[in-house]
């Protein structure tokens, strides 16, 4: 260590590791080798095991998924490692590692006590074991009595501990685990609202984010932040998901892919203004998102955790069509955007008007409404053709004709009949045609901007029109169109 390394204005003070695997090494683990012994054997050894998915007795070339202890530092041997590993999990129950994901997550990922009891519970009961006295509280300088005095003194009088792996080794690119299951994807897109991705699923992260940034920049203006949770899940089981209108599915992720996927998404909410002050709220969603990633649920939704704050958690099959998951993405983003749907006031003034199914197909509607359209210019030649063998005619067409095949399907009239969105998009249509609603404020969003959705409610005609005529269109010489009936009406 270098005088700059203890007294950093801005950095860390690496004083804290190198002490604290010194005080390790010759103090807690020779009092408590059981629990603490820096070698194979101890309970902490055990733990770091499980933490780096599996017992390594040299640095592997790539962790396990789902590991949360990576550090790939081929000089650092098993005792080291267990040094290491210690340091991580000891400063992190006490808070010391609470603001540093970005910094160390490639390395270290259950950061923040929450994470620690939550992902590393083994590390957790033996660090909080009352019979070893550990310290409860990090070094800052400001000591009294006994206690932790010693760290102090013993940073100034002893050389550097030889455990330490050395500092300037960078770590090598190719032995970092694939981005896909180690971090949460950050790209900024307009407005300075992020859109985050903890993605599960085997379809790369950049295809994902292009299609998010692009169904974005549509907007006119975005005001949440949103997080997107991706994992893909196996052959349809089908008992019914409690609450929800998902099912059950085989499970493709690991136990430990299911707790990575908690940790992160339990991390940015943490970090979300809004839901980091709503402890109750949040633990109970989390709760939920455990259930479903556990029972395999086809997730497809959209949470308004806060007017600012969506998240979006889909599953899907591998496999799937590109034109099918980009239609997806699109769909439950667009909820996301929709800045009135979180909104108080709005919904309290909705709920005035009658809310009924009306509310709720309004929303769908414009979500599908936007999704073809948008979806349409996302297509490659290649997805338009695997889209539609018999011939994809641009998207207000394929709207009616996927319409249309759903009235036909169940044979009911219904706004809220199977595959309520696209009934509703068509719904939404007959209202831009009669001129009760704009197309651009849909696609750019600002529809949703001041809540002009409670005007479509059962006590304004024209939206009763709408409602009860949106399924009079028909196929004339391959272009379809609503009755000229219903349009001149
Ligand atoms: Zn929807």
């Amino acid at each position: 260590m270098v005088s700059k390394e203890t007294a950093p204005e801005y950095a860390f003070d690496a004083s804290l590791e190198e002490v604290h695997h010194l005080i390790l090494n010759y103090g807690w683990g020779e009092v408590y080798p059981d629990q603490l012994r820096q070698e194979a054997g101890s309970a902490i050894a055990d733990a770091m095991d499980i933490a780096r998915g599996g017992r390594f007795d040299s640095t592997p070339s790539q962790y396990p998924d789902g590991a949360w202890f990576t550090y790939d530092d081929w000089t650092c041997e098993y005792e080291c490692m267990v040094t290491e590993y210690t340091y991580w999990a000891h400063t992190s129950l006490l808070g010391g590692q609470a603001d540093r994901f970005d910094e160390i997550g490639h390395e270290w990922r259950a950061n923040t006590p929450e994470l620690m009891r939550s992902i590393d519970d083994y590390a957790t009961s033996i660090l909080q074991d009352p019979r070893l006295k550990l310290p409860k509280s990090l070094p800052d300088g400001n000591y009294r009595g006994m206690g932790l005095s010693t760290v102090d003194e013993l940073a100034t009088t002893v050389p550097t501990a030889t455990t330490a792996p050395p500092e300037t080794t960078a770590p090598p690119e190719t032995t970092a685990p694939p981005t896909t299951t180690t971090e949460v994807i950050n790209n900024s897109v307009s407005n300075d609202f992020k859109i985050d991705l903890i993605n599960f699923s085997s379809t790369p992260d950049s295809d994902l984010m292009n299609w998010a940034n692009f169904a974005s920049d549509k907007m006119s203006e975005r005001t949440s932040n949103i997080l997107v949770v991706a994992y893909n899940i196996g052959e349809y089981i089908g008992e019914e998901i409690p609450g929800m209108p998902f099912n059950s599915n085989e499970v493709i992720l690991s136990q430990s892919e299911i707790d990575l996927i908690m940790a992160q998404t339990e991390q940015w909410l943490l970090n979300d203004p809004c839901m980091s002050e709503q402890r109750g709220h949040r633990n109970e969603e989390l709760e939920s998102y455990r259930f479903w990633l556990e029972n395999g649920a086809d997730t497809s939704t959209q949470r308004g955790l806060c007017e600012e704050t969506r998240l979006v958690m889909m599953a899907w099959k591998d496999g799937i069509e590109t034109w099918n998951l980009q239609r997806f993405l699109v769909h439950e983003l667009y909820h996301a955007f929709q800045r009135d749907i979180a909104n108080e006031y709005c919904n309290d003034t909705i709920e005035r008007m009658g809310r009924g199914e009306h509310a709720h197909a309004v929303v769908e509607g414009a979500a599908d409404y936007f999704t073809f359209f948008t979806a349409d210019e996302m297509y490659t030649d290649a997805d338009r053709q695997n889209y539609d063998r018999i011939g994809y005619r641009g998207p207000l067409n394929n709207l009616f004709r996927e319409a249309s095949n759903l009235i036909n399907e169940d044979r009911s009239n219904d706004v809220t009949g199977s595959g309520i969105a696209t009934r509703a998009a068509i719904m939404v249509r007959l209202m831009v045609e009669k001129g009760w609603i704009s197309h651009e404020g849909i696609l750019d969003g600002s529809f949703h901007h001041n809540c002009e959705r409670a005007d479509l409610n059962p006590s304004n005609p024209d939206f009763v029109f709408a409602w009860e005529n949106w399924f009079q269109f028909e196929n004339q010489n391959e272009e379809w169109r609503f009755s000229d009936s219903i349009l001149s009406n």
